[in-house]
């Protein structure tokens, strides 16, 4: 029976991994004192957690996408809401056409000088916290396409916090630069834009 299951005595999960700056993060072979250790226990036992924690927890498995397919790499974006990739699981069912309503731009294909403006538009729309992903060579550096009309990069004109590779990255490829993302947002760790620029 779960309600009969022991708790752990000694929680095997060290506080410097909870953010918090104990004396034992400071002196780690000193070991945890008393007072540690019952602070862990009750934190395993009740799932205490921050204020912060939770909120990251909630940005990451709530994240609905924007629309921005711009070639080849937009097929593979698509085919992630299907029932064979299942975004929904993340909480990411929803792909947004419009910017207010969304957390995470995925620039999937080329980006041509033309489409630099709109592309930085839809940005600028979209409310914060938001996160931008670069799906692919020719969003990531331009690609094969090295030549005046196609942009080198689209961390050119928005910061970008995940790049995923290949020609076209499959669907899988899609899916574990969002769990990165998403874990990089449980970490605590801020957005893009609030860390860097855009590449010069
Ligand atoms: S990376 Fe490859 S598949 Fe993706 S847009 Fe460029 S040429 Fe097309």
């Amino acid at each position: 029976m779960a309600l009969s299951r022991r708790l752990p005595l000694i929680s095997d999960r060290p506080l410097a991994r909870a953010g918090l700056s104990s004396e034992r993060v400071l002196m780690p072979n000193k070991g945890p004192g008393v007072f540690e250790e019952e602070i862990e226990k009750i934190e395993d036992a009740l799932g205490i957690t921050t204020v912060e924690k939770a909120v990251a927890w909630a940005q990451a498995n709530s994240m609905w996408p924007d629309t921005f397919g711009l070639a080849c790499c937009a097929i593979e974006m698509m085919s992630i809401v299907s029932s064979r990739y299942d975004i929904s699981r993340f909480g990411m069912e929803r792909f947004s056409s419009s910017p207010r309503q969304a957390d995470l731009l995925i620039v999937s294909g080329r980006v041509t000088h033309k489409m630099a403006a709109p592309l930085r538009q839809v940005y600028d729309q979209m409310l914060e916290p938001k996160w931008v992903i670069a799906m692919g060579a020719c969003a990531s550096s331009g690609g094969m396409f090295n030549n005046y009309t196609v942009l080198q990069g689209v961390d050119k004109i928005v910061p970008v916090d995940v790049h995923v590779p290949g020609c076209p990255p499959r669907p899988e490829a899609l899916m574990e630069g969002i769990i990165r993302l998403h874990e990089k947002i449980k970490a605590g760790l801020p957005p893009a834009y609030q860390i860097r620029g855009v590449a010069q």
